[in-house]
């Protein structure tokens, strides 16, 4: 049996029934990890000595002949924003090159007593700023379904990861796409949990009032695994709520007369006609069972993008001001070449030295967007847009249980087609983006193939509909097999 490319439940199947130890499992992770990261570059770091003591501590139980959960002894990676105790955390920035956590985030902490193992920490784009991860400071990842193009980003370590079999499962996160968008790129299922589904602490800021972290699989059923073990209020992130109550009540059973919506706006200009082609294709193996295709329309999307890169970069500016070579951060005071003249050179160079270009582009238009006399004009009108865009959902929902959509425009580019032409590359996030700014929940899953670069499936819901997303999902991912 191939170890390495097994599911959550086999894994599970297979401790359970003594066909493999938790240990021989790791080390196998381990050494195929070292031989195909050569190529791939999916981990930052990998945290062998930790996951080698949590495989000890899952075979003493079983060879104690205890019960193990379904997470127990599964070999996960985790995305390198996200902090993992006595373990480096760098987000892919020079500026934390040193950088090791303090303490465990709250998704790691109930990873833990679920009894995951943590293999290694994955690149990324620095502070998950960009969709390609091209832009982590020690190198772009390679899609590994074809190492010329890039897996997508940010979270691009974390999709290539489960896409390469050097995990099972990983956690990802999602301020306007991250995990979606290369899911979709490397040919996996990735989730993005409805804003405050799951706590943020632990996790580094990008925007905090779009940030969410999820879970990225290899196939639908362990997607939701790994959300269940995570999700729920928590008393240190104030945003973090459990779901109101069961939004269907047994009532829609299967998927017949399910109401689809499709997005007019999204079928349109710009979306390459073979990704469309699969996308609908997907959607009609529901229609076959009985769903019913209800056309929407979206009308604020159209400024989804702008209203996004002033929101965002606002907040960015805002939770990257405590970088400053001071309080956090690598200093310019240790680099022995620059020549400091006082308190405010260290700030100036420590961030323009440890930085990287696209971390400071979106840190200077941030600033300028909340900057008296540019407020008005840029933060505010953008907040009363972003209002428009969840107004856009809220109406749609009223009539359509779920909205249907490609998750990119595009299948994976070329690493270096896009790094000049940031513009460019923003709109490869234009499906994913409006999502994260009305703060509801939405699923990335392969629908097919084009040549060998994988296409992805949106699946939209109100808020706190996992339950019936990834019941469809499910569905969609059953018919496909057919
Ligand atoms: N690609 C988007 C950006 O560059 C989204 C990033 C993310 O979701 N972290 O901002």
């Amino acid at each position: 049996m191939e170890l390495k490319n097994l599911t959550i439940s086999q894994v599970h199947n297979g401790l359970k029934n003594k066909e493999f130890t938790a240990k021989a499992l790791v080390k196998g992770f381990l050494s195929y990890i070292k031989k195909e990261d050569a190529k791939v570059h999916a981990y930052l770091s990998t945290t062998e000595k930790l996951a080698l003591e949590q495989a000890e501590k899952v075979d003493e139980k079983i060879a104690a002949g205890l019960k193990i959960g379904p997470l127990e002894g599964v070999p996960c990676a985790i995305k390198d924003n996200i902090l993992v105790e006595g373990e480096k955390c760098i987000a892919a920035s020079k500026i934390l090159a040193n950088y090791v956590a303090p303490y465990d985030a709250t998704v790691i902490r109930k990873l833990k007593s679920a009894g995951v193992i943590f293999l290694g920490k994955t690149n990324m784009d620095e502070f998950a700023m960009g969709s390609s991860t091209e832009n982590s400071a020690y190198g772009a990842t390679k899609n590994p379904n074809d190492l010329e193009r890039v897996p997508g980003g940010s979270s691009g370590g974390s999709a290539a990861a489960v896409a390469a079999d050097e995990c099972v499962f990983s956690l990802g996160s999602d301020t306007g796409g991250s995990i979606r968008q290369p899911a979709s790129f490397c040919g996996v299922v990735g989730f993005k949990p409805t804003y405050g589904a799951v706590s943020r602490y632990g996790v580094m800021a990008m925007a905090s009032s779009l940030d969410q972290i999820g879970p990225l699989a290899k196939n639908v059923a362990d997607c939701k695994m790994v959300f269940d073990a995570i999700k729920g209020k928590d008393t240190r992130d104030a945003t973090s709520a459990n779901p109101p109550a069961p939004l269907l009540k047994g009532g829609l059973k299967g998927v017949n007369n399910l109401k689809i919506g499709i997005p007019k706006e999204y079928f349109a200009k710009g979306l390459n006609k073979e990704v469309e082609k699969l996308v609908s294709a997907a959607i009609g193996k529901l229609t076959a069972l009985g769903a019913k295709i209800v056309e929407i329309s979206l009308p604020y999307s159209e400024y989804a993008l702008a209203c996004y890169y002033i929101i965002m970069a606002s907040e960015v500016s805002a939770n990257l001001a405590r970088f400053d070579g001071i309080k956090y951060g690598t200093s310019a005071i240790s680099d022995k070449q620059s020549a400091l003249s006082g308190l405010l050179d260290v700030y100036l160079q420590s961030r323009g030295q440890y930085l990287g270009a696209e971390a400071r582009r979106r840190i200077m238009l941030g600033t300028y967007s909340l900057s008296s006399g540019y407020y008005d004009a840029y933060y505010l009108r953008a907040q009363k847009v972003r209002t428009r865009i969840a107004d856009d959902f809220k109406k749609a929902f009223a009539g359509v249980d779920l909205i249907m959509t490609p998750v990119a425009p595009t299948t994976a580019f070329k690493i270096g087609e896009k790094i000049n032409d940031p513009v460019t590359m923003y709109l490869s996030d234009i499906y994913t983006v409006p999502v994260n700014l009305a703060g509801v929940p939405a699923l990335s899953m392969p629908c097919g193939k084009i040549g060998k670069l994988p296409v992805g499936l949106q699946i939209i819901g109100p808020h706190f509909s996992e339950d019936l997303i990834f019941r469809v999902a499910q569905t969609i991912e059953d018919a496909m097999r057919f």
